[in-house]
């Protein structure tokens, strides 16, 4: 993987039913805002805050759980990239990246995306609401079973 977006193109799984693969083909319109070998990224149509942005892999990945992890590298360049630039852009003094996965989770576009949403202070968006902890013998076995499930193979 190359971090140079000038170098070869790179040949990436297509989904034509896909509107953000036909978005990223230029078979769709977008206000486009960045692109290097693995990335892309454009405005949100449906903005939460002025300058919302999305940021997927060029390749066809339903959810964030189908993507190689070779690509992670690019995916971390990419959020400082456009996360400093969408800043900068918009006065922002901070911003919201957001990943959703699965229909339960509010995905809606089964291409994995981010959303960068930037914020100011009192600009009024309210995160969604915490819960009550569920206590400790509770808060102990699923931080168990969560940690038996994430380092085996
Ligand atoms: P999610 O709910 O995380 O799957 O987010 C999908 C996002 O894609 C939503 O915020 C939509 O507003 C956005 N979206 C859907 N279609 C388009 C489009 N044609 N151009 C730009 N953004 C889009
Ligand atoms: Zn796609």
């Amino acid at each position: 993987m190359s971090a140079d977006s000038s170098s070869a193109a790179v040949a990436h799984p297509f989904d034509p039913g896909c509107i953000f693969c036909r978005i990223i083909k230029g078979e769709i319109p977008c206000f486009r805002v960045y692109e290097d070998d693995e990335f892309f990224g454009f405005l949100d149509i449906s903005p939460v805050t002025p300058g919302h942005v999305l940021l997927l892999p060029k390749g066809h990945y339903p959810s964030v759980l189908d993507m190689p992890e070779s690509v992670g590298t690019a995916l971390l360049r990419g959020i400082a990239r456009l996360g400093n630039a969408t800043m900068q852009t918009m006065n922002a003094q901070g911003f919201n990246l957001l990943q959703n996965t699965h229909e339960a989770a509010g995905q809606t576009v089964f291409h994995a995306h981010w959303h960068i949403i930037p914020r100011v202070h009192g600009d009024g968006f309210t995160p969604w609401p915490q819960q009550e902890n569920p206590g400790k013998e509770r808060m102990q076995s699923i931080a168990d079973a969560i940690h038996a499930l994430s380092v085996s193979d």
